[in-house]
């Protein structure tokens, strides 16, 4: 730390990614990427954007906010673009918690959440999941404060029914509740078609996973218009051309084209459910995952171990030291041929550790 740094971060530890090694010789499951590359027309729209990088981008965004709102059934008032849905969280905890709306949020979640409370010192509860990693709702009815919920939850790939999630945005009229589904599109159900009648609602999603595009950086976030309007306000005042020209075509050919998308998610779940059922021949405990992962607890290794005999083995995935689940590793699910190069490791490693 230098000595001009502000005492206001001095305590702040920052969000550490997972492993982006940059030469390609692993097989890369861990940090929930597609295995597919964007499709062709995308990377059209992207080389053909290219040529007016001298031009800033459009600000507002206005035709891929337009796509996305016919896409979805909202107005375009009622949608942001974000530089990557970290963005657009990190708007969301400046404009709608503070010392008077803490933040509550399940005690093992994405960990860009404590981060965000860290950097805008904001008071936050965590809020236990139970035994099982199951979040239980009912610690969130009525609860008084903005409450942060990634659904599917990560790293556990569990999901809410939207229905839970009604119940805690109704109980909840005086804070904003804000669901984070950046893993949806694998299976589970999305609170969007509850926007028109709570206020209160800001779902987040993102390109990065189900649509192919983590490297373009792009988020977007639905809700009631006003509370879009407070995300703009901030967003303006930061840094109003958060979305570059490139991220904007791409995003906008991809939800043309998002019968791709889909026909991947689906993909990813068909091979999600083959490894699952692999992993528990082989005495894995794996919760019911909705998302491009799943988070494993094998009976014979534990999680730190496994993991660098993985990478070992050229193949990553990621371990959290975190209490609770560090006998757990998360693995990205991918496609057919990265699953089985994944278990065969997998039994090798069970193999040496019996012998
Ligand atoms: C990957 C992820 C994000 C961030 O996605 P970007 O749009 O790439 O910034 C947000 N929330 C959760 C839970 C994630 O796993």
């Amino acid at each position: 730390m230098s000595r001009y740094f502000s005492g206001r971060f001095a305590a702040l530890t920052p969000y550490v990614p997972g492993e982006q090694p940059q030469d390609m010789q692993y097989v890369k499951l861990n940090t929930n990427e597609s295995p597919f590359p964007p499709p062709q027309v995308v990377l059209d729209a992207v080389s053909g954007e290219s040529a007016c990088l001298q031009l800033y981008s459009d600000p507002d965004g206005r035709k891929l906010r337009e796509k996305l709102s016919v896409r979805f059934g909202v107005s375009p008032e009622q949608l942001i673009l974000g530089n990557g849905s970290d963005e657009i969280l990190y708007f969301a905890f400046m404009a709608f918690a503070d010392d008077t709306h803490p933040i509550a949020m399940p005690d093992i979640s994405y960990g860009f959440y404590p981060v965000l409370c860290s950097l805008l010192n904001l008071p936050n509860e965590r809020i236990p999941l139970r035994e099982d990693l199951s979040l239980a709702v009912e610690d969130y009815c009525g609860l008084g404060k903005t409450v942060v919920i990634a659904n599917p939850n990560a790293p556990t790939g569990l999901a809410l029914s939207r229905k839970e999630i009604e119940r805690i945005v109704a109980s909840n009229p005086e804070h904003v509740v804000i669901v984070d589904e950046a893993y949806v599109d694998f299976g589970a159900e999305s609170a969007l078609p509850l926007v028109d009648r709570y206020d209160n609602l800001l779902v987040v999603q993102t390109f990065s996973k189900s649509r192919s595009l983590a490297g373009a950086r792009l988020g977007f976030a639905v809700g009631n218009a006003a509370l879009i309007a407070d995300l703009n306000t901030l967003r303006c005042s930061i840094n109003p051309y958060n979305v570059n020209r490139m991220s904007l075509a791409a995003g906008l050919a991809s939800v043309e084209n998002d019968e791709y998308n889909l026909a991947n998610c689906r993909t990813i779940m068909e091979n999600r459910a083959w490894t699952r059922e692999q992993l528990a021949k082989r005495g894995f405990q794996v919760p019911d995952s909705r998302a491009n992962f799943l988070f494993a607890k094998s009976p014979a290794a534990g999680g730190e171990a496994l993991y660098k005999s993985l990478k070992e083995r050229g193949v990553l995935v990621r371990h959290f030291g975190q209490e609770r689940i560090r006998d757990y590793i998360r693995i990205t699910v991918g496609s057919a041929d990265q699953m089985e190069v994944l278990l065969k490791k997998i039994d090798e490693i069970l193999e040496e550790a019996s012998t």
